[in-house]
């Protein structure tokens, strides 16, 4: 697989790195096993997070004696130097380590820059040689804007895959040209998008091999992009715990699901109650402000739920 320089972190890894939150609805054996796959495969980029509850544990577990063969990288969302500390050694027991390749910051409500508290926690861990590197991970173009022109971070990872506009294309030689690795994050839309090979080619492009953007790729793209927009969720979870109980995540894509995998599924009285729970919506909003895309939540349930029901009682044929 082939390598690219991590900007100035001057890590060499692998083009194709792995997400490591999904691996949190496996259970120990399962996800152990998906890990080796990936390290056999020649993966060894693994990003997860304190917030992915047992990810960091199931890496520990999987990669224990092969430590010093791969890079590690975790997130903290803490937004105070205790809450920080603690995150931080509770990561390096969790992973079995004494080190982490890649620390950042974990989408929190501001962008730290040197002089902050958080910041100078930050610098300290790299100095103590706890972290070797310092990232962040925002969802915020304004704070991704921030971090960069900052001069304190060596990475940035966004939101990033064939669906990304002009904003983010900036972003991407903004970082190259503050010689910052960016890391795609989302790459293949939170799950929505499936077809692999144009996800590759598409970030091919920025650091090209053998797999480039043909007539048929681009006209998948061109496909997918029409159809999902920008108005649709993302499946990241941060609007959520809801009051009602509502899983938003997954109502609010439900239109989509239903539609680009098997339908079946989904219809069963297991979800037929997941979904019907979103008539208990009160509109209170609370999730719309921690939604980063600032979609209008309540409306995107109403319009998934009309259509789920459409589609369930035949009136609408896919
Ligand atoms: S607006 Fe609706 S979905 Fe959002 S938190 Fe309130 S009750 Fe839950
Ligand atoms: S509604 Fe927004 S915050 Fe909630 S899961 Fe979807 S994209 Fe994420």
């Amino acid at each position: 697989m082939d390598n690219v320089r991590l900007g100035k972190t001057n890590l060499e890894v692998n083009k194709i790195g792995f997400g490591a939150l999904p691996i949190q609805r496996r259970n120990m054996e399962d996800s152990i096993e998906i890990l080796h796959k990936a390290y056999e495969s020649g993966v060894d980029f693994y990003d997860t997070a304190r917030f992915y509850t047992d990810s960091e544990e199931k890496l520990g577990k999987a990669f224990e004696d092969v430590r010093s063969e791969i890079y590690l990288a975790s997130k903290t969302a803490a937004e105070t130097p205790e809450d920080f500390w603690h995150d931080l050694e509770t990561t390096l027991k969790e992973l079995k380590t004494d080190y982490l390749d890649l620390y950042q910051h974990h989408n929190i409500s501001f962008c730290p820059k040197k002089d902050d508290d958080l910041a100078k926690a930050m610098i300290q861990a790299k100095e103590d040689g706890m972290i070797k590197h310092i990232g962040i991970t925002t969802h915020k173009i304004t704070f991704a804007h921030e971090a960069i022109e900052s001069g304190l971070y060596e990475t940035l990872q966004y939101p990033f895959s064939y669906l990304s506009g002009a904003e983010e294309l900036e972003l991407v030689e903004k970082c190259k040209s503050h010689d910052m690795g960016f890391i795609a994050m989302k790459a293949m839309g939170g799950g929505l998008l499936n077809d692999s090979k144009a996800g590759f080619a598409f970030m091919n492009q920025f650091d090209p091999s053998d797999l480039g953007l043909d007539d048929e790729l681009q006209k998948i793209i061109e496909n997918d992009k029409k159809e999902l927009g920008d108005n649709f969720c993302r499946g990241c979870a941060y609007c959520m715990p809801c009051p009602e109980e509502i899983n938003i995540s997954l109502c609010a894509r439900m239109s989509l699901w239903i539609r680009r995998f098997p339908t079946e599924p989904y219809l069963t009285e297991e979800y037929q109650e997941i979904v019907n729970a979103t008539k208990n919506c009160t509109e209170c909003y609370s999730c719309v402000d921690k939604c980063p895309y600032e979609l209008d939540i309540p409306e995107l349930l109403k319009e998934n739920y009309e259509d789920y029901m459409n589609v369930l009682e035949g009136r609408t044929k896919i």
